[in-house]
């Protein structure tokens, strides 16, 4: 067996190899940019180098020094992951000519299958269904438009050397077709330096089901079911599940055998996956073949208790399959969701900076979660904005649904943009739940873009009572600090007026070990939880049902995140709520400009001075409350203005303790 495996790549599917690799008790290898020095698959090797410049083109794509690494180092073999050298047949020579194992295809397969053309003559000649429309690459705009009437609207315009999602145009009528072309070619010349684009049938209203094989070199090749990946963004995956809500077992089984058909067609060895476009009426049609590991391969590990990277380093050592088709049994459901560093409100922008917080949540027999970055890391302009995969397991769909909505409200970013909440609110869409998927769901169901704002809170109850009992929380506590210091007595209030969404409601807590007994007009609840304040996620459960909600202080309102849903709750004594009903709606100041105690406290210690240029997520101040320390630090990168607050002075909730320029 291989001693020494070298991973070119980064992030999360780097660390994932590591994993396996270290299990297997073998070395590892991580390379890195210099922007990445840092970073999690590093921490994680035995060894690493570096390896370049922050831009992938000197670093991560760089041949010439991923050589040298390798011969440095002595590693045997390397891992390629997905995305950067992946499926580089030049790279793959490289490696077979220096006498090092690439853990993937032969360069003769990854060639084939990188053309689009070339893959599709292939599959036509072993009897795989193709999408209709199979000429070679159009010269130009009169071509296209030659071949879009032979094959009839609509039709689809795609980059020969496309990945990504790149490079590919919709085209209703002619006039679309020559815009698309000149389009498509300019994009995948700019991505791929090849900018050939073809001509095919565009399937309405498609759902994309791919098939994930497995082959040895002793000729032995298997399918291991199907993932469905049609709830896309802009041609993007973001939600998988394995196996398919769509198919029965006639189509999968039709389905696999193509996909070994064209696996064996090409002498395929290693993990592989066959990408199909199925339509309403289960007819499939071959789109491409992925000569690599795929981002989402974890649910097809989940589903078949197979370990994919195991597999495709004992097949690269020479091992042959322990087992065949007939022993290959799929088990329960799965479901993986992608984390993006972008702002779902601004078109999915992506978002840059360092993650001040980052709280993934806890893996079990029914989670997994495959991260490449860690609290204080530095999410960059530089790499694909996609930080973590979320991977649910359960016994039926709607399980591994359900268990997929409980972990992302768990999940706990800040400092970066993320599109946690989106996730959350596909998982609670009932479209989603009833399995009615196509590829085009994100852009039907969202048409104008997400607003976290316009989904509607799926359990008002559980929010309005989260919120009483926290402000109730902030108030004892309040009152204890006051008391303490003035030697005042403690008066809590036990009665709240609750507005959420302009509506108001009335809710009397009760504190009492282990939780809160509430009374609201809808009856009685009662809430178990050990939250304490200032954690960010107010977790526990309500007649029997686990939750967890974020929390976070929006001004005088808490923001409370739950299931896709963001709304800011004010929580009031009957007096103030009376009062408040009478005032004129007033905007919140600004207040980003300065660094406000967020409970009543001591100061214990200020890390900086006045004119000090601070980075985010370093640490400004330390206030303690109630034997809590509580490290505050820059949310941004600034320059202190002005010092506000001395240590040892007992501050006010929201009492400024700095200024920035
Ligand atoms: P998957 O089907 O595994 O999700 P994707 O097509 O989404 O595969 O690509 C996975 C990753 O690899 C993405 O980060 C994507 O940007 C990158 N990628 C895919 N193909 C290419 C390519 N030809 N050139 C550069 N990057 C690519
Ligand atoms: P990439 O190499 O970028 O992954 P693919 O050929 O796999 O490109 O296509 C990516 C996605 O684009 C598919 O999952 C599907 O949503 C859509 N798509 C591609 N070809 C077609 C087609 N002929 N008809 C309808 N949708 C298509
Ligand atoms: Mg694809």
């Amino acid at each position: 067996m291989f001693k020494k495996i070298l991973i070119a790549n980064r992030g999360e599917i780097a660390c994932r190899v590591i994993r396996t690799a270290r299990e297997m008790g073998i070395q590892t290898v991580a390379v890195c940019s210099e922007a990445d020095t840092r970073a999690l698959h590093v921490e994680m090797a035995d060894d690493s180098v570096l390896i370049g410049p922050a831009a992938a083109a000197e670093s991560y794509l760089n041949v010439d020094n991923i050589m040298k690494a390798i011969a440095d180092t002595g590693a045997d073999a390397v891992h390629p992951g997905y995305g950067f050298l992946s499926e580089n047949a030049a790279f793959a020579k490289a490696l077979q000519k220096a006498g090092v194992a690439f853990i993937g295809p032969k360069p003769e397969a990854i060639t084939v299958m990188g053309d689009k053309i070339e893959s599709k003559k292939v599959a036509l000649k072993a009897g795989v269904n193709t999408v209709p429309g199979d000429g070679g690459a159009v010269e130009n705009a009169a071509e296209a438009v030659k071949a879009a009437n032979a094959i009839g609207y609509p039709v689809m315009l795609k980059a020969t050397a496309g990945g990504g999602g790149k490079g590919m145009r919709i085209a209703r009528n002619d006039e679309e077709c020559r815009d698309g072309l000149k389009r498509a070619s300019s994009e995948a010349e700019t991505a791929f330096g090849d900018g050939r684009v073809f001509v095919e049938k565009y399937i309405e209203n498609p759902r994309h089901i791919e098939i994930q094989i497995l082959a040895d070199a002793a000729g032995n090749t298997v399918y291991l079911g199907e993932r469905e990946c049609s709830i896309q963004r802009r041609h993007q995956k973001v939600i998988e599940e394995a196996p398919s809500p769509f198919l029965d077992s006639d189509t999968r089984r039709a389905m696999g055998t193509q996909a070994v058909a064209l696996a064996e067609a090409v002498g395929y060895t290693s993990a592989g996956t066959v990408e199909f476009i199925v339509d309403q009426d289960r007819n499939f049609y071959f789109l491409e073949m992925n000569t690599r590991l795929q981002v989402e391969h974890p649910v097809t590990e989940k589903i078949t208790g197979l370990d994919l990277v195991e597999w495709m380093i004992r097949i690269a050592d020479g091992e042959s399959l322990s087992f065949g088709q007939d022993d290959v049994q799929l088990n329960g459901w799965a479901m993986e969701a992608r984390v993006y560093a972008e702002n779902p409100l601004r078109n999915f922008m992506p978002s840059t900076g360092r993650l001040t917080a980052y709280r993934p949540p806890l893996e079990d027999d029914s989670l997994r979660v495959d991260t490449g970055v860690s609290e204080g890391s530095e999410i960059s302009i530089h790499y694909d904005p996609m930080i973590a995969k979320v991977i649910s397991y359960a016994a039926t769909r709607d399980q591994a649904r359900t268990r997929m909505a409980m972990a992302l409200d768990e999940f706990h970013i800040q400092g970066v943009e993320h599109n946690i909440g989106f996730l959350a609110a596909l998982m609670g869409h009932p479209r989603f739940a009833e399995g009615r998927l196509s590829t085009d769901f994100i852009a039907e169901e969202y048409p104008e873009g997400f607003q976290a704002q316009d989904v509607t809170p799926d359990d008002p109850t559980l929010l309005i009572s989260a919120a009483a009992c926290i402000h109730r929380a902030y108030q004892e506590r309040a009152s204890m600090i006051s008391g303490q210091i003035q030697g005042r007595q403690r008066i809590v209030s036990d009665d709240w007026v609750v507005l959420m969404n302009g509506e108001e409601s009335t809710v009397s807590v009760t504190l009492r070990d282990g939780g809160y007994d509430l009374s609201l007009k809808s009856g009685r609840v009662a809430i178990e939880t050990n939250w304490k304040m200032g954690e960010p996620l107010f977790q526990g459960e309500m007649e029997g049902q686990r939750f967890c909600i974020q929390v976070e202080r929006s001004g005088i309102a808490y923001r409370l995140t739950h299931a896709g849903a963001e709304v800011d709750v004010l929580v009031m004594n009957p007096r103030t709520a009376e009062l408040q009903a009478l005032m004129p709606v007033k905007k919140a100041p600004d207040t980003s400009k300065f660094l406000l105690s967020p409970m009543p406290g001591l100061l214990v210690s200020l890390s900086v001075t006045k004119g000090q240029g601070v980075k985010a997520g370093e640490e400004l101040a330390v206030v303690e409350a109630m034997k809590m320390e509580n490290v505050l630090r820059a949310e941004q990168d600034g320059v202190i203005a002005a010092v506000k607050a001395e240590s040892g002075e007992t501050l006010a909730v929201d009492q400024v303790i700095l200024e920035f320029e």
